[in-house]
């Protein structure tokens, strides 16, 4: 999973950015307590979110895979006073874990943790959205791409996450997985509707602009 020389990443970590203590604290307990820690953004992903989002100071973002609520956190920190960010994720024993952080983190009161199957939950959702983050089942991104766009406000943005694969996607056979991720960075090359770039960070973000 990384791409950079050990002692550059371990330069990142050291100085890239400063962890708050909330999100050190969840991060931590994800790695004592639940299956795969990995899929947690991190500090230096995190930051990125961080960072987007006060940049557009979202009013709406709706972001697809909670997992533990470390990215939710981020992203939530760049929205308006009367800002909201939905969060969606089907595995429900990891909902405890992320009310404590969203509150901890001071915003409860703008998060709203949404469990179930965001295949189901997302044609009920009825509003507009700034930033759509997609990081949930690999196999279903072209399906929360089409179920999110008619959602995003023009000049509004869809990231999704681990658009590399390890590099997978570059190699010439492809899994279901990675068969599917290509699929996705194919699809929104092609879409006229949307604008779209592969940033390198970390797994690979691909960032889609709304014309
Ligand atoms: N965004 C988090 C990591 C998400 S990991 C972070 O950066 O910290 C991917 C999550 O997607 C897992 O928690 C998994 O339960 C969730 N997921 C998988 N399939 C899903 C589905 N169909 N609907 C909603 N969530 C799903
Ligand atoms: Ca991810």
């Amino acid at each position: 999973m990384d791409f950079l020389p050990e002692n550059v990443n371990q330069y990142l970590e050291d100085f890239s950015a400063n962890e708050d203590e909330v999100l050190q604290q969840l991060s931590r307990e994800t790695h004592l307590k639940a299956q795969m820690p990995q899929m947690l953004s991190g500090n230096i992903q995190g930051k990125f979110l961080e960072m987007v989002s006060r940049m557009i100071a979202p009013s709406r973002v709706l972001e697809i895979g909670t997992y533990t609520g470390y990215s939710a956190i981020c992203l939530a920190k760049g929205l308006k006073a009367d800002g909201l960010l939905y969060t969606i994720d089907i595995n429900e024993e990891l909902t405890p874990m992320v009310q404590k952080y969203v509150a901890l983190s001071g915003k409860a009161n703008q998060v709203n943790i949404m469990v179930g199957n965001a295949m189901s939950i997302l044609p009920g959702i009825d509003e507009v959205f700034d930033i759509v983050f997609i990081d949930a089942d690999k196999q279903n991104y072209s399906n929360y791409f089409d179920l999110v766009i008619d959602k995003v406000r023009s000049g509004g943005y869809i990231i999704a996450d681990n658009m590399l694969w390890s590099g997978k996607v570059a190699q010439e056979n492809h899994d279901k997985d990675t068969a599917a991720l290509h699929a996705y960075n194919k699809k929104l090359l092609d879409d006229e509707r949307v604008d779209s770039y592969i940033l390198p960070l970390r797994d690979g973000l691909n960032i889609a602009r709304k014309l």
